[in-house]
């Protein structure tokens, strides 16, 4: 998967028989889905591959959710290494 590059409105699918040998290959055509976008929660129609709903509505709104999960593995990172210097630090006396 990659969504980074600007996708041409169709897209071959290869389609393959009862051996490996490529049986035919057709053309999927992009469709208009509608769709509410999980970082700017608004509702977005564009045209895309049919199949899964996209997630994000623009690379802008792919970037602000890729930083939001990267700061919170950093919070979880460091909230498991501070419980592993609790567990370390043993009271003494
Ligand atoms: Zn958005």
């Amino acid at each position: 998967m990659n969504e980074e590059n600007p996708v041409p409105a169709t897209k071959p699918v290869q389609v393959y028989g009862k051996s490996d040998q490529l049986a035919y290959e057709r053309t999927i055509s992009m469709r208009e889905v509608t769709f509410v976008c999980t970082v700017c929660l608004q509702e977005r129609t564009q045209l895309r591959y049919p199949g899964r709903l996209p997630l994000y509505c623009s690379d802008a709104c792919r970037a602000i959710r890729a930083e939001e999960q990267n700061a919170e593995r950093v919070r979880k990172q460091r909230e498991k290494r501070q419980k592993q210097r609790a567990a370390v630090r043993k009271p003494v006396g």
